[in-house]
């Protein structure tokens, strides 16, 4: 057995372990606090990115003093991580002052971006806020980002994001990258791209069928596609630390090759969102709808949502109701694969390798 092969089975056992246990605090009514709460900050965007999959429109956002008193709140329930998403995040005027009360909370936070707003101002005061890690987007090489993301400057803006946060900043760079069939082609080019940039993270995902990704055929990989990509990350491994987005929280036979660890979907058990307007669910990606939906921050304190609700991901029932799940040899490494890919049922690996 390799090294990787080997730390790979003992965390295997760990989280099998940490399952059963969970399971039996759940029991009894035990819950013990999220690791990560994302903040789902804005529905604004100053872009128009084609697989979007955060849309819809709230009367109203949280406001500073609302998201300060539940950063208060996550800090006294002993939540570790704080990330923030959107929308475009930085268009809250108020977002700086978000980070940096988080930090002196003692949470550690990162957000994404997509880095059009980040100049040299902004980058000297995210420095002050001690962000652990700041994800930007990048789709593609210049053409194909900008015309994915409807905006001439979107390339040069988010190049120029990074350039500015690595020279400011002690956070930790990640870029994430949506693959469609769009961009597949120019992959092995950006990768040269983000070597020349020193990121620390290459975060790559496929579109979701959720906003106005939904009705989109033509933003889904093909089987073939898929598993050129997959080879793709498996020989970029040498070059640039790059991970498969967390949509496929089980990646098959593929697993042990590109994780160094197994992964699961993590919602109800480590992590949660809290939607634009204090609605709470279980992923970001998911629409904020009363389907998904387990509270509400302004009638009950996050503590009391996170005990009550999320009761369909804990109780991990999905693999026995969905027939398919149900026969499987892999239920319990993959335990249904990704809720939000559900939507649309192309949730099981074994569709796509
Ligand atoms: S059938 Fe279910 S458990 Fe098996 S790989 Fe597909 S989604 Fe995962
Ligand atoms: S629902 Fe999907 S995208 Fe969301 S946390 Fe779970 S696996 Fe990840």
């Amino acid at each position: 057995m390799s090294c990787m092969s080997f730390y790979y089975s003992l965390f295997k056992l760990k989280q099998e372990l940490f399952l059963k246990n969970f399971g039996i605090l759940f029991q009894l009514g035990k819950i013990n606090s999220p690791t990560s709460v994302v903040w789902d900050s804005t529905r604004r965007c100053n872009l128009d990115c084609i697989h979007c999959g955060s849309q819809g429109n709230y009367e109203k956002e949280l406001s500073l003093e609302e998201i300060i008193n539940i950063l208060g709140q996550l800090s006294l329930f002993g939540v570790k991580n704080f990330q923030i998403t959107g929308g475009e995040p930085l268009l809250r005027a108020d977002f700086i002052e978000v980070l940096a009360y988080a930090n002196e909370k003692g949470l550690i936070t990162s957000f994404a971006t997509n880095g059009y707003y980040i100049d040299e101002n902004k980058a000297k005061s995210i420095s002050k806020a001690n962000v652990s890690l700041i994800q930007i987007s990048i789709d593609g090489t210049k053409d194909i980002h900008n015309s994915i993301r409807k905006n001439p400057k979107s390339f040069s803006k988010a190049v120029n994001a990074i350039k500015l946060l690595k020279s400011h900043s002690d956070s930790k760079i990640s870029v994430a990258t949506t693959v469609m069939p769009q961009n597949i082609n120019s992959l092995a080019q950006l990768r040269g791209i983000l070597i020349s940039l020193d990121i620390d993270l290459w975060n790559i995902g496929t579109v979701m069928s959720v906003g106005k990704a939904k009705n989109n055929p033509s933003l889904f990989l093909s089987k073939e596609q898929f598993n050129r990509l997959i080879n793709f990350i498996i020989d970029s491994k040498k070059e640039i630390n790059i991970e498969i987005g967390e949509n496929f929280p089980y990646l098959g036979k593929f697993d042990k090759k590109i994780r160094r660890t197994p992964k699961m979907c993590p919602i109800g058990i480590l992590s949660c969102c809290i939607g634009v307007d204090g609605h709470v669910r279980g992923c970001p990606d998911q629409p904020d709808t009363d389907l998904y939906r387990e509270g509400r921050i302004q009638t009950e304190t996050f503590e009391e949502i996170w005990k009550k609700g999320f009761k369909r991901y804990r109780n991990r029932r999905i693999i026995e109701e969905d027939k398919k799940c149900f026969i499987c040899n892999h239920r319990t490494d993959c335990w249904g694969g990704c809720w939000v890919m559900r939507e649309n049922n192309s949730q099981c690996i074994l569709d796509y390798i």
